[in-house]
């Protein structure tokens, strides 16, 4: 990513694009999967960027973590003791599945450097990875779950945008062994795009896990660094989608207000996955 009088612009059009002046660039590599990129930004703190989109700032990461995790987490037909993180190098995920209270998270990200820029940059998410209920297994996690016998409570699909490697995870092959692998009464959660500016992902999750699950059903969150601002998730289960009589503490974002509303979704919304 080049710096332009030190802004970083994550383009989301050919007219338009976010841009977050910078104090400097701490990082930026070539990987065998990806480009990574880290900033440090004047307002949001330090900003992890992939192929030059925005994955997380420091100021806003507990909105996409929360709402990723908890709202599993109060969606399982009874409480959770295990889950799957794919994707997910930063750590932030599994770090709040921790704070949940669960057992054993294993969390298969594709690109090991992914975590070593994480574990520098961002020790605060990655530090998860050090956790003794945190199993961190460096692999594809399309072809984890074609082969995994273990069974998850939860299953989060915490991924980078459907091209290069996270393209297949977002296909219904892929949530067909999502499905094997899913404990009974378990949930599984997509991170599903910006519906304003990526109104194909949304659809292209619900179309991949329609074939696999019972039940699906999108949220959304205010993200102030994702494309518009407002994002979604998909959430699929094989028993009907009812919050749990159990209450999950508020954090920075989630509360329990929130853990219901989220699923209203604005009619242009409800088109794209018409
Ligand atoms: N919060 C982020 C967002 O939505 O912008 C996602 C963060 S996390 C850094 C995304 C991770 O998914 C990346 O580190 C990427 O390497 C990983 N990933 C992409 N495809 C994958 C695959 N097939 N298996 C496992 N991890 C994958």
């Amino acid at each position: 990513m080049k710096l332009i009088e030190n802004w970083f612009s994550e383009r989301y059009s050919d007219n338009l694009q976010l841009s977050f002046r910078v104090s400097d660039q701490l990082l930026s590599v070539k990987t065998d999967y990806q480009r990574i990129d880290v900033f440090q930004t004047y307002d949001f703190g330090k900003l992890l960027s992939i192929d030059g989109t925005v994955q997380l700032t420091e100021k806003d990461e507990f909105v996409y973590h929360e709402m990723i995790t908890r709202m599993p987490y109060l969606y399982a037909d009874s409480k959770p003791e295990s889950a799957l993180v794919i994707g997910g190098g930063d750590g932030g995920a599994a770090g709040e599945l921790l704070k949940l209270g669960l057992k054993r998270i294993v969390n298969v990200e594709i690109d090991g450097q992914v975590v070593e820029v994480c574990r520098k940059h961002f020790p605060e998410l990655a530090s998860s990875f050090s956790k003794k209920n945190v199993e961190l297994i460096i692999g594809d996690g399309i072809k984890y779950v074609e082969t995994a016998k273990e069974k998850f409570h939860i299953i989060i699909i915490d991924s980078t945008d459907p091209v290069g490697p996270a393209e297949g995870l977002f296909d219904s092959k892929f949530y067909h062994n999502v499905a094997k692998i899913l404990a009974p009464g378990g949930v599984v959660v997509t991170q599903s795009g910006s519906p304003f500016y990526q109104p194909k992902a949304i659809g292209m999750a619900q179309r991949g896990m329609k074939p696999a699950f019972e039940y699906v059903k999108s949220y959304t969150a205010f993200i102030p660094t994702y494309p518009s601002g407002f994002w979604s998730f998909t959430m699929a289960k094989n028993t009907p989608i009812k919050m749990r009589k159990d209450s999950v503490p508020a954090g920075q974002y989630f509360n329990m207000e929130i853990a219901e509303s989220a699923f209203s979704l604005p009619e242009f919304v409800k088109k794209l996955i018409a």
